[in-house]
C-alpha cells in the first residue's frame, strides 16, 4: 500500500466512504486500518480515544456499486448475490464444488480462486478450530478470525479437496468460533503441533483414502510448518460483550478499547466491521 494514502485521523476531522473488511498486517501487534472507500485510516493510534461512526443510510454493493436495501453475503446486492461465483453456496460448503460439472458460475473465477493451492489449518480462536483458506490468504484469514495461534496442517491442490479434508477433521475439532468468548480475552495458549499430530493420527485412515483418491501430491501434510502467533491491540477486554449494528443504531460512539478479528471493541459495545461491508458511513475522532 502507498503509505501517503494511510490517514492519521485528527480530532474533528470527518471522513466518509463505504466500509470494507479492515485490512490488517501482522506485526508485533496486528496493525489495523479502517477502509472507507479508497481511504484507509490507521486504527491502532486511535486506541483509548473516543470514535464516532455514523451510518448515512446507504448500502452499496461492493461488486457493482448498486444501491441495496440489504447487504447479502457481506456486501453484495441481491442480483450479484444470485449471480457471482463468490456468493455461491459452494464457497461456504466447498465439498459442493461443481466446477468439474462445467456449471461454475464463472469458470475463470473458479480457476483462479478455487482450483488453486489451499491450506487446511489448525488455529486457536475461542478454542481449537480447523479451517481452510487459499494459500495467499495466510495470515489474513487468521487475523480476520481473531486467532491467537495457527499452523497449517495440509497443503491441498483445490478448494474442494481442502473442504473434504476439513470435513474429516471437524469430526474431532470445532470448525466454528464462539465470537463472544473470542472478545472476552486473549485465547488460552495451546500446543498446536501436539494437537495437530493427535488430530491427524485419529483421522489417518480417512486421510489416506483421500490421498489415494486425489493423489499424494494433491494432499500434502505440512505438520512441521512453523506456528504463527498473533497478538491483537487490546487495552481492555469487555466484561459483557454486547453487539452493535448500524441497522439498530445508526450512530455508534465509544472509546476504542481494542481490535480483534474484524471487531472494534468499544466501551459501548463491539462492532463487526466485516458484517457492515458496503455500508456508507462517516468516521470521526471525538475530542477527549
Ligand atoms: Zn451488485
Amino acid at each position: 500500500m502507498n503509505p501517503e494514502q494511510l490517514i492519521t485521523l485528527e480530532a474533528g476531522q470527518v471522513l466518509q466512504g463505504g466500509l470494507s473488511k479492515m485490512p490488517a498486517q501482522l506485526s508485533e501487534q496486528v496493525q489495523y486500518r479502517l477502509q472507507l472507500g479508497e481511504q484507509q485510516v490507521a486504527m491502532n493510534p486511535l486506541l483509548g480515544k473516543r470514535i464516532r461512526l455514523q451510518w448515512l443510510g446507504d448500502i452499496n454493493c461492493i461488486h457493482c456499486g448498486r444501491e441495496s436495501k440489504k447487504s447479502f453475503s457481506q456486501g453484495y446486492c441481491y442480483p450479484c448475490f444470485k449471480k457471482l461465483p463468490q456468493c455461491d453456496s459452494c464457497i461456504m460448503s466447498p465439498e459442493k464444488c461443481h466446477f468439474h460439472q462445467g456449471t461454475c458460475r464463472d469458470a475463470a473465477w473458479g480457476e483462479k480462486f478455487c482450483m488453486t493451492d489451499h491450506v487446511v489449518y489448525l488455529s486457536n480462536t475461542s478454542g481449537l478450530k480447523v479451517g481452510i483458506t487459499r494459500i495467499n490468504q495466510i495470515p489474513t484469514r487468521w487475523i480476520d478470525q481473531g486467532a491467537g495461534q495457527a499452523i497449517p496442517l495440509f497443503r491441498v491442490a483445490t478448494r474442494q479437496q481442502s473442504g473434504l479434508i476439513e470435513d474429516v477433521l471437524r469430526q474431532h475439532v470445532a470448525d466454528k468460533t464462539n465470537w463472544r468468548t473470542l472478545l472476552k480475552g486473549p485465547s488460552v495458549p495451546q500446543d498446536l503441533h501436539a494437537a495437530g499430530r493427535e488430530l491427524l493420527s485419529s483421522c489417518q485412515a480417512e486421510i489416506q483414502a483421500m490421498q489415494q483418491r486425489f493423489g499424494l501430491h494433491a494432499i500434502v501434510p505440512v505438520l512441521e510448518a512453523s506456528e504463527t502467533i498473533l497478538e491483537y491491540p487490546v487495552r481492555n477486554w469487555p466484561v459483557k460483550v454486547s453487539s452493535l449494528s448500524f441497522d439498530k443504531t445508526p450512530v455508534i460512539e465509544g472509546k476504542l478499547e481494542g481490535i480483534k478479528g474484524q471487531y472494534l471493541i468499544m466501551d459501548s459495545g463491539v462492532l463487526n466491521i466485516r458484517k457492515h461491508t458496503g455500508y456508507h458511513v462517516s468516521f470521526s475522532l471525538l475530542a477527549a
